[in-house]
């Protein structure tokens, strides 16, 4: 019997961590779906090596993922050597490798003219990050269907989109932070205060460096065949409906992308394999040790995500606030904003004599945590985080409510959308200006800890714990509103319709 016919998809996401992760979960999503598929993901060669580990992780991994190096070379666009993703660069650099990202465009035409003229099998479709746009304009010139990959939530992308193509804050009259502001597409309702926006976007006016990178990646992708969503139909009712009227194209809702292991009550939690080639401070072994040794629901796990980190005098509040609220955590540090945010953290950035005053109390894990086995153990009862879509995820998708510090990017329109619309979070903080006190610190734990009946901690749990069932019944065989959008969207990838 000849062997079934293969058919090939490339991928290309942007060069970050929380980007990275979910395409290669996609992947698998993919691959797990209809295993006659073969998934190329091209990226920077550094990248390369992070998904190469990632995939060796995997508990099975498939033998249909390819990885493709393209050349790059960070010093030729003003980064350091060796500079190839967002992990551990400053905002100013940030911004130095957006633009670098759209110098990929030369050698990844060379990629796809490479497979379409016989080096290879011929992608049925590419499917690029929406930061990636000018991939719709590679796939267009072969005459290949292109789908853009929003790593982010749909109310959060529509948000961002929006408000980075309209700049609709510009017309404040008065910059105050918590003025508040319409958003073309949104409910007239539905404002949006400055103080949600990143620093460099309350700033940008359509000629700053930020601008001159979205503006386009955003047109390019809107003209694309079909968006790609990580979330799930049922969660995000506003979001999606702003989303698909302003983009006017498919959107398929194909989250969570998360391990199974996650998502299947009968697994249970444990070691869940590591899905980003990063080395964490800790063996996960020793964290779910910690964990066993508290009470259900009771301690607090504190993560900025893949990239960012606090100000000085926050993350001195933050651990006095922590140390007064008598609460158990589990808080991934980094150095500070201004310092490198790789180097050695110095014991002078918490208050004196901190480790020894919390004891077990606390577990301050340096960089990069076990994430996904902390928010699977039955102990961890809120998570203090950034915001950033994939944590949100994976923390709603285990029933955890969130405490928000928005930091950068989306995080303050996913803080807004969960705390007004879904109430399953209450912002602490906003970026890395915000004046934090202990004692709000402290009080807000323990608000959202908080066991009694009817009271706002119950409140939110109950409601995470809804939208978790939610999040795990989408990926339901034949019935989950997910598993049907992955089924359809690859269905239309194989039917060609452009
Ligand atoms: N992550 C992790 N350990 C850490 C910090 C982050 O495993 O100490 C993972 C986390 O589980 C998530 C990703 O890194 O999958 C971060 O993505 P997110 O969208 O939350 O934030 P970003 O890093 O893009 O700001």
């Amino acid at each position: 019997e000849p062997p079934p016919v293969t058919k090939h998809i490339v991928m290309l996401p942007f060069m970050a961590q929380g980007h990275l992760i979910p395409f290669i979960e996609l992947a698998h999503k993919i691959l797990n779906h209809n295993p006659t598929f073969t998934i190329t993901i091209a990226n920077t060669p550094l990248n390369i090596n992070y998904l190469r580990s990632a995939i060796a992780n995997h508990p099975s991994p498939p033998s249909q993922l390819h990885l493709k190096p393209l050349p790059f070379t960070s010093s030729d666009h003003h980064l350091p050597p060796n500079c190839e993703n967002t992990d551990g660069l400053s905002l100013s650099q940030v911004i130095k490798l957006f633009h670098a990202s759209a110098a990929l465009e030369t050698p990844f035409r060379r990629f796809i003219s490479d497979v379409v003229s016989g080096e290879g099998i011929p992608p049925v479709c590419i499917i690029s990050d929406i930061f990636m746009g000018w991939a719709n304009r590679v796939a267009q010139s072969f005459g290949i269907v292109n789908y853009s990959f929003t790593t982010g939530g749909a109310y959060g992308t529509a948000a961002y989109c929006l408000i980075w193509m309209h700049l609709p804050h510009r017309n404040l009259a008065n910059g105050g932070t918590h003025n508040e502001f319409p958003v073309p597409g949104f409910p007239e309702s539905c404002r949006f205060t400055i103080s949600q926006l990143h620093q460099y976007l309350q700033a940008a006016d359509g000629e700053d460096e930020w601008s001159r990178f979205f503006q386009p990646q955003i047109s390019f992708s809107l003209q694309s065949n079909g968006w790609l969503c990580n979330t799930v139909e049922e969660i995000e009712t506003l979001g999606l409906e702003v989303l698909r009227n302003y983009i006017k194209l498919p959107v398929w809702c194909i989250g969570p992308l998360l391990p199974l292991k996650m998502l299947k009550n009968n697994l249970g939690p444990g070691i869940i394999s590591p899905r980003s080639g990063k080395r964490p401070g800790i063996q996960p072994e020793e964290c779910i040790e910690w964990l066993d040794s508290h009470p259900t629901r009771s301690v607090i796990y504190i993560s900025f995500g893949s990239q960012n980190t606090i100000s000085e005098t926050q993350m001195m509040e933050l651990a006095k606030g922590l140390e007064e609220s008598k609460k158990p955590f589990i808080w991934v540090i980094r150095p500070p904003i201004g310092f490198d945010i790789k180097g050695d953290f110095r014991p002078e950035w918490l208050p004196s004599g901190f480790k020894d005053r919390i004891g077990k109390q606390g577990l301050v894990v340096h960089n990069w945590a076990p994430q996904l086995e902390i928010l699977c153990h039955r102990s961890t009862g809120a998570f203090l985080s950034h915001c950033g879509w994939n944590s949100v995820m994976e923390g709603l998708s285990q029933g955890i409510p969130l405490i928000g510090w928005p930091l950068a990017a989306e995080q303050g329109y996913n803080a807004k959308m969960l705390m007004e619309d879904i109430g399953v979070c209450v912002v602490l903080a906003q970026g890395v200006h915000s004046r934090i006190a202990k004692e709000e610190v402290s009080r807000v734990i323990n608000v959202v800890l908080d066991k009694s009946e009817g009271g706002k901690g119950e409140i939110m749990r109950r409601k995470a714990k809804e939208l978790g069932e939610l999040i795990r019944a989408s990926i339901e065989i034949d019935k989950g509103s997910s598993y049907i959008m992955i089924n359809d969207f690859l269905t239309s990838v194989l039917s060609g319709v452009k």
